[in-house]
């Protein structure tokens, strides 16, 4: 059975063309072309649709602001501004006050962030929403897969696992609760965090840009920290070394079991946080960049020589220096198991 990635490689990647305007081509968290001699334009574009990426009847202000969210998380990615987007929408039905609070949200986002909707389509189907958009960078500057080198430290912006646990309560999904005193509960403040998370993400776009001349590599993490890292290490022909006990869980994962906890740090998707890649004489001012982006930055592993035998390519080690094999995955939307 072909994996989506597979899917992806198989019929959609075709051999880079031979055009300087084309800079970069798929396979990265955006494609490249060439503006000017000075600047790059970064292009994405990402998918929801209803009853795969959110649940039917779900918030349409969050919605709208989710759709442009995930997206912008892209040009966080490759360290570019964002310019504009564009809308394509399929509606089963015309329900304004839908329309209203979907607008509201998404275009509230827009103006934050200075990304104006330049145009798109509007059909008649199941609930889909596609957004293509269009970011800024400097030429060369911007950040991509392929650049991690053996012995650059491994980054994560942010805290993992908190939209995977609003995910799992929403799925009805046992919970693996501590039986300490106040765990598992949880604290009402972090989950409300939480539930943010998933249902609104921040995009770290300001990071991404301060990220220009310090990383070495970046992707944004939408399908969960291993898989997403295991692109990097594709396109960048090298290993790495996660710490799982330097993982920055969210607040609200407190309450949960150790095990619990990793599995969702490490597979949860939905964060929307940017793992990257420098080199260590850059530590001070990445989390100098993290404090002036808002947003705490934690050092989780390095990357490796490539392993003899390539698979697996991705070590996780907890802090006693013990390797374990997870026998979880991140999200592939045609994963059977
Ligand atoms: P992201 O999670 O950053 O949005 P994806 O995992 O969706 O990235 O996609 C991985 C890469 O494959 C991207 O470079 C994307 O442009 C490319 N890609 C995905 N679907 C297609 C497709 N149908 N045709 C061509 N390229 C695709
Ligand atoms: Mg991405």
């Amino acid at each position: 059975m072909l994996s989506e990635f597979d899917v992806i490689h198989r019929y959609f990647m075709p051999p880079a063309p031979d055009d300087s305007r084309i800079v970069l081509g798929g396979g990265d968290d955006c494609a490249l072309l060439r503006l000017s001699s000075s600047s790059e334009m970064a292009i994405s574009t990402d998918m929801l649709v209803e009853g795969r990426h959110f649940f039917a009847g779900a918030n349409p202000e969050w919605l709208g602001h989710k759709c442009l969210a995930v997206n912008l998380s892209d040009l966080a990615a490759m360290a570019a501004k964002p310019v504009a987007f564009t809308l394509a929408l399929s509606l089963p039905e015309i329900a304004p006050k839908w329309l209203a609070g979907f607008s509201k949200g998404l275009l509230a986002l827009a103006a934050e962030y200075g990304c104006s909707l330049i145009g798109g389509d509007t059909t008649k189907g199941p609930l889909t929403i596609c957004i293509t958009v269009f970011g800024e960078c400097p030429a060369g500057k911007a950040l991509r897969r392929s650049g991690a080198l053996p012995r650059d430290d491994i980054w994560v912006s942010g805290s993992l696992g908190g939209a995977r646990l609003v995910l799992a309560s929403l799925r009805n999904e046992p919970l693996d609760e501590l039986p300490a005193p106040g765990g598992a509960a949880g604290d009402s403040a972090a989950l409300l965090d939480a539930e943010q998370r998933l249902h609104r993400p921040t995009p770290r776009i300001a990071l991404g840009v301060a990220l220009r001349n310090l990383a070495t590599s970046a992707i944004d993490i939408s399908d969960g920290l291993m898989g997403d890292l295991e692109h990097v290490l594709q396109r960048s022909g090298v290993g790495a070394t996660i710490d799982v006990d330097a993982l920055p869980a969210h607040p609200a994962l407190a309450g949960r079991s150790h095990s619990q906890r990793r599995d969702w740090m490490l597979t949860g998707g939905d964060d929307y946080e940017l793992c990257f890649t420098a080199t260590s004489n850059k530590r001070d001012e990445i989390i100098a960049a993290g404090l002036a982006s808002g947003v705490a930055v934690t050092r989780v592993g390095h990357i490796d020589d490539l392993p003899e035998d390539r698979f697996p390519s991705l070590r996780l080690q907890d802090a006693a220096g013990a390797t374990f094999s997870p026998s979880f995955h991140s999200f592939d939307h045609f994963r059977t198991e």
